[in-house]
Parts: C-alpha cells; sequence; structure tokens
C-alpha cells in the first residue's frame, strides 16, 4: 500500500489536528469566492460566483459548500416548489439512489420521511 506523505500524516495526527486541518482546507478552497451575488437554496450559503465544474469545464456550476451542481440545485428547487415532500404530514417513502451528502442529511431531519 502506497501512502502519499499527506496521508500519512493525516493518518499519525491526533484527531483535532486533522480536524482543523479540514477546516483550513475548507476556508482555503473558499477563498476568492466570498460574497452575495448567488445563492444556494439547498445550504443558504452565498458566494461571489458558484466555482466551476465539470467536464467540459462549466463555469459558475458548482457549490463550494455542498458541493451541488446546477442539477442538484434545481432538483431541490422543484422538491419544495412543485412537491408537498416537506410540507405534508402522512409518512412518505423516498428511493433516492446514491444520494449527494446534503440531500442525505436534508432527508433524514423531517420525520414523515421514510
Ligand atoms: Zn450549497
Amino acid at each position: 500500500m502506497n501512502m502519499t506523505i499527506k496521508q500519512t500524516i493525516l493518518k499519525f495526527s491526533p484527531n483535532f489536528v486533522v480536524r482543523e486541518y479540514l477546516k483550513f482546507k475548507s476556508r482555503w478552497r473558499m477563498r476568492g469566492y466570498e460574497g452575495y451575488d448567488v445563492e444556494c437554496p439547498v445550504c443558504e450559503s452565498t458566494f461571489r460566483i458558484f466555482a466551476s465544474a465539470g467536464n467540459p469545464l462549466r463555469e459558475n456550476a458548482k457549490c463550494m459548500k455542498c458541493d451541488l451542481a446546477e442539477r442538484g440545485r434545481l432538483m431541490w428547487l422543484y422538491m419544495n416548489k412543485k412537491t408537498d415532500l416537506f410540507k405534508c404530514n402522512s409518512k412518505i417513502k423516498l428511493l433516492h439512489f446514491a444520494p449527494e451528502k446534503i440531500f442525505y442529511e436534508k432527508f433524514s431531519n423531517p420525520q414523515h420521511i421514510e
């Protein structure tokens, strides 16, 4: 098993050091995107512009916080505005294959979604 120097350091570092490193890395990654021009409807974060993503590269595509691109944000808006998924009180069974992490968190919260 070949581990990079970075992987080796992270593996043998105390958890609080790894957590601080990940926080720093996240803040470092978001530098230059701070602003209020665009808002992600899913995580409600605002940025100057969304990050580029995809192949071929699409500009202004990906949220830097939740990593959702246009399709995921559109899906979220559709589910909130055109369905009663989050408004109804009766139990709903929802099947979502390989949900994005943020969707998994959002779907896990309401008590009526199984
Ligand atoms: Zn987001």
